[in-house]
């Protein structure tokens, strides 16, 4: 037996964990040349250390929670959730409390905010096919544009109208701000409950990582780093080599099967010979949303308590702001200093994407005081990490896309098997990652559980329709 796994972020790890503990070695190819833990790495700058965005580390998957025991232990700490949304200078409690909505929002926003909550229950879009219908039907129009639209735009960057429904049913879950105004006003419950505390690596998700990449190193897993998988070869039993670019060298290494967590579309594109036309088609109308981080250094203690803040104004650009110290105080090698994440949702080539590092922390700076959370006076140094394909978008055409490339694998190329977030298009965190690659390399052991059937909770639904195992996400949710 030859495995070969492509990626080493958290799905390549688990699964390459997995074979190593039941004494298989096999073949892991990762791309970059410096870090481990693709999306959940952590970034060092100056001693500061950042996310690609905060992970939280939260699981109701008992295997997955007993898996970062077993690597971290007592380097987990167990962290209060406070993040809020700032929206026209105010901050909203999230999970929002009713006296500080309704004393933000005032009472005349409030009575609008019924209003068009009351129409939206008596004349329900009849056809709910995007988020917009959805959140309409769900909260009113009011509400909508107040606490969904701009947002929603800015992390996806496209019309609320033409993001698919079944992304709404099953990120907004019945949460809001509508459920506390329901609960004050009307006495209905909150659909909801949040996390008010997450765990998080002392040092930050990559340590999760790092430690898993040395265990698995230590135990006949041969991972080379700076190995971009660039051409999978495949024939009459499926994929039998996989051809890889190292500083511009070409290696390849045979394989029985392979395990894929690089995006599908790249996927497609390796393939050598061809796939059929449509697959290619298929992989080719896959989307992808970029991201990047502008880190500022503030020669400040204190900035705000939150670990991180929604940003709902329309006049910046920046989406989301982290504040690292209050994930870990070891992110910061100086308490008297404060490392900011400023998150711009983009896409690859576009305007912000573009820009150069000085531009884009000139702009940080600016909008940090637009604000009036600081003065650009404060901010001592900075920096940027670009992130390419941080989110699969869900869009009309996806479902069908995947499917095809799907079924195209299942018949010709059975030995390839998908785990992972980009890796099966599933826009999902660390714990489903995981467990889709845990499953994959069971499967190379004789396992039956199909990572498909992992639902956004990482929870392993036997029954589940294979298409869509997350009931929360089958089917757009219709107000009665
Ligand atoms: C902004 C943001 C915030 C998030 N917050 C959270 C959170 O709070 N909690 C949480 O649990 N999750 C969170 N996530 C999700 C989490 O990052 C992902 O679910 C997880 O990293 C997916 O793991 P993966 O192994 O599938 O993919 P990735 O992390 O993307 O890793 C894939 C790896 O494959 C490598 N690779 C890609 N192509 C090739 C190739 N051709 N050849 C070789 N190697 C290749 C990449 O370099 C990478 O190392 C967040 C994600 C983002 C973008």
């Amino acid at each position: 037996m030859k495995p070969v796994i492509i990626g080493a972020g958290p799905a390549g790890l688990t699964a390459a964990h997995l074979l190593a503990e039941r004494g298989v070695p096999s073949i892991l190819l990762e791309a970059s040349g410096a870090q481990v833990g693709g999306l959940s790495r952590t970034v060092a700058y100056k001693g500061f250390s950042f996310d690609i965005g905060g992970h939280r580390f939260f699981s109701k998957n008992p295997e997955i929670e007993a898996f970062w025991d077993h690597m971290l232990g007592d380097e987990m700490l167990s962290v209060e959730r406070l993040s809020r949304i700032l929206y026209r200078g105010r901050f909203y409690d999230y999970p929002l409390r009713a006296l500080n909505a309704f004393g933000n929002l005032g009472l005349l926003e409030t009575f609008r905010c019924l209003a068009s909550y009351l129409h939206a229950r008596l004349f329900p879009r009849r056809s709910v096919r995007s988020f917009e219908d959805w959140v309409v039907n769900q909260f009113g129009w009011r509400l909508y544009e107040v606490f969904f639209k701009t947002y929603t735009e800015k992390v996806w960057g496209m019309p609320c109208g033409e993001i698919s429904a079944d992304w709404a049913a099953q990120r907004i879950k019945g949460l809001s701000l509508w459920g506390a105004i329901q609960n004050a006003l009307l006495g209905g419950s909150a659909a909801k409950t949040l996390i008010d505390r997450f765990r998080y690596p002392r040092l930050g998700p990559g340590t999760m990582w790092e430690r898993v990449a040395g265990h698995v190193s230590a135990n006949g897993c041969d991972l080379r780093m700076n190995a971009r998988v660039a051409r999978i070869l495949w024939g009459e039993d499926g994929a039998y080599a996989i051809g890889y670019t190292s500083d511009g060298a070409f290696g390849e290494v045979s394989c029985t099967d392979v395990i894929s967590t690089m995006d599908l579309r790249a996927l497609v594109e390796a393939l050598e010979p061809a796939a059929p036309p449509e697959v290619r088609s298929a992989a080719a109308g896959l989307r992808y949303r970029d991201f990047l981080t502008v880190v500022l250094i503030v020669d400040q203690a204190e900035v705000f308590p939150d670990n991180w803040i929604y940003v709902h104004e329309p006049q910046v650009r920046v989406g989301r702001l982290q504040n690292y110290k209050r994930w870990s105080p070891e992110m910061v090698p100086d308490a008297r200093r404060t490392g900011l994440g400023l998150e711009y949702f983009c896409f690859e080539g576009d305007g912000l994407w573009s820009a150069t590092d000085e531009e884009l922390i000139a702009l940080g700076c600016r909008e940090l005081e637009i604000l009036g959370l600081v003065p650009a006076s404060r901010v001592v140094d900075g920096t940027v990490v670009r992130v390419r394909k941080a989110y699969p978008v869900y869009d009309d055409g996806y479902r069908e896309n995947v499917r095809l490339i799907r079924d195209f694998f299942e018949v010709r190329i059975p030995n390839l098997h998908f785990a992972g977030r980009n890796g099966m298009h599933r826009y999902n965190n660390q714990d489903h990652a995981m467990m889709t690659g845990l499953l994959a390399a069971e499967r190379i052991l004789g396992g039956t559980r199909d990572p498909w059937r992992v639902n956004a909770d990482a929870e392993y639904l036997e029954n589940a329709s294979r298409d869509e195992p997350d009931d929360a996400r089958a089917v757009p949710e219709r107000v009665s």
